[in-house]
């Protein structure tokens, strides 16, 4: 039978790497050019259907703001899943994606499930991160790397499947002798 999952995922990265529009873009299919700043955090819900389960994500996303750095551990505290998400048009917003990715390493949960997400993948000709280097960076820490686009949708609903794919199986009730 079935299984369903339900699995805390918090959304980490600088303000307008683009947080919001991928959470806009997985769970409503939507894109808009001129996001709102989120205030604090906003929560989202979303069902995925995998081969093995039914995960029902509970999504936080943060601000990103450095004002609300302190709110950050009420959200990936108890998280099983985190995407740290980075502009591939800006080096600092990757910078700060490694600093978002020592801090779950260090305070988050032990078998948290990261995602790395390179996002504006679209904007080819203002590029400034490369695939490489997160390619690298991803797999000497653990995490596992997309390039996405919340204006295009290129590999939204692809990080979010492979973070479902990734996420522990409870074990199977044992049967009572
Ligand atoms: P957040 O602060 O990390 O939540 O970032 P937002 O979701 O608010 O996005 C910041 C800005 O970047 C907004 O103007 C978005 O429309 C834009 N944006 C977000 N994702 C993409 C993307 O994949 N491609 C392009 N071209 N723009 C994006």
């Amino acid at each position: 039978r079935n299984k369903n999952i339900n699995a805390k995922l918090v959304l980490l990265g600088d303000v307008g790497a683009g947080k919001s529009s991928l959470v806009l873009r997985f769970v409503k299919g939507q894109f808009v050019d001129f996001q709102e700043s989120t205030i604090g955090a906003a929560f989202f819900s979303q069902t995925l259907a995998v081969n093995d389960a039914t995960i029902k994500f509970e999504i936080w996303d943060t601000a990103g703001q450095e004002r609300y750095h302190s709110l950050a551990p009420m959200y990936y505290r108890g998280a099983a899943a985190a995407v740290v998400v980075y502009d591939t048009t800006n080096q600092a917003s990757f910078a700060c994606a490694k600093k978002w990715v020592t801090e779950l390493q260090e305070q988050g949960n032990t078998n948290i499930v990261m995602a790395l997400a390179g996002n504006k993948s679209d904007l080819l000709d203002s590029r400034k991160v490369t695939a490489e280097e997160a390619q690298v960076y991803a797999q000497e820490n653990g995490l596992f790397f997309m390039e996405t686009s919340a204006k295009t949708a290129q590999n939204v609903n692809e990080i979010f499947h492979e973070i479902a794919k990734r996420l522990p199986r409870a074990q199977p009730p044992q049967n009572p002798s």
